[in-house]
């Protein structure tokens, strides 16, 4: 008895937290809180993932193989993925191409700068194949070695949200190619720099609080997470349509094959 009335303070002290923890749950999202209702919630239906690469605008612009941010061919099968902002109010994506295309940005270990994809609000440009390594993260660390180096446009005029958005679409086609977990996603903040001060960048600092990931950066992962979802919701209906398919097919062939026996048992054929 004693300890039956032990367990309904400690019932409903738990079940406070609880609720707490729940409302604590809905109120976070950092900015993405106000993003979130400006883009609507990610659909649940599946989605075909051939069409979700189309929905992407994808260009293919890639620098010059052999030179520039190419200049040595550095194999990579890619383990991550890493978001960036470019910080640059005045290039676009295409201008970030060009740049690339005739080693203007200088810098990292194989003296050019260069990463995977260029994002603005309404398409995407591809700089360097995603089996080859970029130079946008840590220099010679696992953020160059092993990720796809995604930089999101700031420039005026950009909607920013719809940028994010194309991104975390972006990111969810490229973990659904390439198999990599969610986890894996990671902003540029956590790969720490050698020699740099802080060592940990304030990139892709509008996704940062206090130039570091918090809610606002767990609501956009969540997002890749939901759309990365779909493209695997749709491969599991397409897994059980075919399932169904085949176990139909079965029947028939069973019916058909007692047909043909009691056919033959009484004469018919
Ligand atoms: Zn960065």
């Amino acid at each position: 008895m004693k300890r039956f009335f032990l367990l309904i303070p400690f019932t409903a002290v738990a079940g406070t937290l609880l609720f707490l923890t729940a409302c604590n749950t809905n109120q976070s999202g950092g900015k993405g809180q106000i993003w979130e209702r400006e883009l609507g919630a990610v659909a649940n239906e599946p989605l075909n993932p051939a069409d979700a690469q189309k929905e992407l605008n994808l260009k293919v612009d890639l620098i010059p193989e052999g030179k520039y941010g190419r200049r040595i061919f550095r194999e990579m099968t890619p383990q991550y993925i890493t978001i960036h902002s470019t910080q640059n109010p005045t290039g676009d994506a295409y201008a970030h191409a060009k740049a690339l295309n005739r080693g203007a940005l200088r810098g990292g270990v194989c003296g050019y700068l260069c990463w995977h994809f260029t994002v603005q609000d309404n398409a995407v440009i591809q700089h360097i194949p995603t089996s080859e390594r970029g130079e946008h993260a840590d220099f010679d660390g696992p953020g160059n070695r092993y990720s796809i180096g995604i930089e999101m446009c700031e420039h005026q005029g950009n909607n920013q949200v719809v940028t994010m958005e194309r991104t975390a679409k972006l990111a969810a086609t490229l973990m659904y190619h390439h198999k990599i977990p969610i986890e894996n996603v990671r902003a540029h903040y956590h790969w720490p720099r050698e020699g740099y001060d802080p060592p940990n960048k304030d990139c892709p600092h509008f996704l940062l609080e206090n130039g570091k990931p918090g809610d606002t950066w767990r609501w956009f992962v969540g997002r890749i997470n939901m759309h990365h979802a779909r493209l695997v919701r749709y491969d599991e209906a397409l897994r059980e349509q075919k399932i169904k398919e085949e176990e139909a097919k079965r029947r028939k062939q069973m019916v058909q094959r007692v047909w043909s026996i009691v056919s033959d048992w009484v004469g018919l054929s």
